[in-house]
């Protein structure tokens, strides 16, 4: 196994370390002998095992959103001075409590945010587009519906579409604003959209294929069990 050797003066015990990046540390006291280290790493092997599947598992599966069609992991920084921080594939956030709920909280306040600044854009760009006037836009959150328009040229959109991609956003703008002329589903009413969108099949498709997803709220429960380094001593 390999592992990186501390010798540590103060320490009387041996201690091993599965840090976040799943390397093993073993931290001893000075002139250890190597067979002590060895039958120890030994003993610790399937606690070392164990944890690194932890490491692994929670990384993949638990800690990721969709954000502007990319599924992007979640990472706990406490050096950043953004509360959240959108790179390629990271989206990091410095806690204020250092809880998961409060984490979740400015993950979903900062996504729902850059929904409301996106879509509005996308509204008014697909209006000019399409010659439609809108009185109203508003957001909402639902679990059936992307979005909705009124006769009264009322239109609401579901702001967890900023989790898919900006082709697809648009298409449901696009399909939203086309109901203040068909009201219906009918030829017309498509025949409408793909004037618009001549992509609008394959961006129905990804909405179907990516509904659960964008719905998903992540499970941070163990994202600070994972961060904080894990350690074994004798
Ligand atoms: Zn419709």
């Amino acid at each position: 196994m390999e592992y990186v050797l501390k010798e540590n003066t103060r320490s009387r015990s041996i201690r091993v370390r599965v840090n976040t990046r799943g390397e093993v540390e073993v931290s001893v006291p000075p002139r250890t002998p190597k067979n002590t280290i060895n039958s120890f790493l030994e003993q610790s092997q399937e606690w070392i095992h164990r944890m690194r599947a932890r490491i692994q598992r929670n990384s993949v599966e638990e800690d990721m959103i969709l954000h502007e069609g990319q599924l992007r992991k979640i990472q706990i920084s406490t050096t950043q001075s953004e509360r959240v921080l959108l790179t390629n594939n990271t989206i990091s956030i410095r806690p204020t409590t250092y809880n998961a709920e409060s984490v979740t909280r400015a993950l979903l306040t900062w996504q729902k945010a850059r929904a409301e600044e996106a879509l509005t854009h996308l509204v008014s760009q697909c209006a000019k587009k399409t010659g439609v006037t809108i009185l109203k836009l508003r957001f909402l959150e639902q679990k059936t519906r992307w979005g909705s328009c009124t006769s009264d040229l009322h239109v609401q959109l579901n702001w967890l579409l900023i989790r898919a991609t900006q082709e697809v956003q648009r298409y449901v703008v696009i399909h939203e604003l086309a109901h203040t002329v068909h009201h219906d589903h009918s030829k017309s009413f498509w025949q409408y959209v793909a004037r618009f969108d001549p992509q609008y099949a394959e961006n129905r498709k990804w909405l179907q294929r990516n509904a659960t997803q964008m719905h998903h709220v992540p499970q941070l429960k163990n994202i600070f069990e994972v961060q904080k380094d894990v350690e074994k001593i004798i």
